[in-house]
C-alpha cells in the first residue's frame, strides 16, 4: 500500500473490524460494502476517506500506510497526533494498542516505539537523544487531569508523571502500568463509567553534541472515550454528568478538527481540556491522523453512521 500520511496535514482512516462471535450467532448482519482503497458505503450512502481498511486490514498495513512517516516527522522535529474515534467496542485500542507483545497483533504505539529506537540507531552518532513518555489519563471529576499554562501560555497537565525511556521495552513498561492504573480507576467507580479518554505522549529531543544545535519533536497518541449515545448505556446521575462531559468533549474535538480542516481563522482548542493538551500537536505544521474505527454489524449501524459522518466532518 502507498503512503497516505505525507501529503496534507490531516488524514482521515476509516477501519472497520470484522462480526464479533455473539454477533454472528444474533444473526447480524455486516451492512459496509467496500470500494477502491478510499470509499465505504452503508445503506446506498458512500463515505469517502484518506485511505478505508476493510476488515481483514492488518496491524501490519495499517501501520505503514499511515503511522510510519509521522515517526520520521516527530524526528524531523515536528509535532503530531494520531486520534482512534468510535463506539465501544469498535477497534479503537485494536488499532492503537493491539497486542502489546505479539508481532503480529501490535498495534500503532508499540510500532511506533520500536520504529523509533530503530531510526535513532541509524542516525548520527553525535546526536544525543532524551525520550520521554507519559500516559494522560481524563477520568472522572475528581480525577480529571488539570490543565495549567506556562508563562508563554503553552497548556501543560499538572498531575502527569513522565519517564525518560532508552529502548522499546520501557516505552511497553509505561503503557503496561497506564493499564492497570486505570484499572483501578475504573474499578473505584461505578462500573458502567468505564469511558475516558486516554492520551499518551512520546516527547523527543535531540541535541548535536558539538554544535549544541536542538531539535524537538512530541506526538499524542490518543485512544478516545467510546462516542456512543448517552441514552444507549442507560447511564444516570453522576455517571450520566460524566457522559456529557466526554460526548462535550468529543463534539469540541470535531469543532477544532473540521475548523482546522476548513482553514478557519479562528480554531475553538479553547473549549474543552483535550483540545488545550492538544492544542500545539493539532494543525498548523502538525501531522494529524483521525482514525474512524467501525463496527461492521447491522446492529450497530446508527452508531456506524454517525461515526462515519464525524470523520466526514473532517474532510
Ligand atoms: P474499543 O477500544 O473501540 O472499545 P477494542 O479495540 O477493544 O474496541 O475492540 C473490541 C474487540 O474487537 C477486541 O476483542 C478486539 O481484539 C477486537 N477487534 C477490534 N478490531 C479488530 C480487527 N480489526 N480485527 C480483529 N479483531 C478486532
Ligand atoms: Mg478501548
Amino acid at each position: 500500500m502507498a503512503d497516505v500520511s505525507a501529503e496534507c496535514n490531516i488524514k482521515v482512516l476509516c477501519r472497520f473490524r470484522p462480526l464479533n462471535q455473539s454477533e454472528i450467532i444474533r444473526g447480524d448482519k455486516f451492512i459496509p460494502s467496500f470500494q477502491a482503497d478510499d470509499t465505504v458505503s452503508i445503506a446506498g450512502k458512500s463515505y469517502v476517506f484518506d485511505r478505508v481498511f476493510p476488515t481483514n486490514t492488518t496491524q501490519e498495513q495499517v501501520y505503514n500506510t499511515c503511522a510510519k512517516q509521522i515517526v520520521k516527522d516527530v524526528l524531523g522535529g515536528y509535532n503530531g497526533t494520531i486520534f482512534a474515534y468510535g463506539q465501544t467496542s469498535s477497534g479503537k485500542t485494536h488499532t492503537m494498542e493491539g497486542k502489546l507483545h505479539d508481532p503480529h497483533g501490535m498495534g500503532i504505539i508499540p510500532r511506533i516505539a520500536e520504529d523509533i529506537f530503530n531510526h535513532i540507531f541509524a542516525m548520527d552518532e553525535n546526536l544525543e537523544f532524551h525520550i520521554k513518555v507519559c500516559t494522560l489519563l481524563t477520568m472522572t471529576p475528581s480525577t480529571n487531569l488539570a490543565v495549567h499554562e506556562d508563562k508563554h501560555r503553552v497548556p501543560y497537565v499538572k498531575g502527569c508523571t513522565e519517564r525518560f525511556v532508552s529502548c522499546p521495552e520501557e516505552v511497553m513498561d509505561v503503557i503496561d502500568e497506564g493499564k492497570a492504573n486505570r484499572h483501578v480507576a475504573v474499578t473505584n467507580m461505578n462500573e458502567h463509567s468505564s469511558r475516558s479518554h486516554s492520551i499518551f505522549l512520546i516527547n523527543i529531543k535531540q541535541e548535536h553534541v558539538e554544535t549544541e544545535q536542538k531539535l524537538c519533536g512530541k506526538l499524542y497518541l490518543v485512544d478516545l472515550a467510546g462516542s456512543e449515545k448517552v441514552s444507549k448505556t442507560g447511564a444516570e446521575g453522576a455517571v450520566l454528568e460524566e457522559a456529557k462531559n466526554i460526548n462535550k468533549s468529543l463534539s469540541s474535538l470535531g469543532n477544532v478538527i473540521s475548523a482546522l480542516a476548513e482553514g478557519n481563522t479562528h480554531v475553538p482548542y479553547r473549549d474543552s481540556k483535550m483540545t488545550r493538551i492538544l492544542q500545539d500537536s493539532l494543525g498548523g505544521n502538525c501531522r494529524t491522523t483521525m482514525f474512524i474505527c467501525c463496527s461492521p454489524s447491522s446492529y450497530n449501524d446508527q452508531e456506524t453512521k454517525s461515526t462515519l459522518m464525524f470523520g466526514q466532518r473532517a474532510k
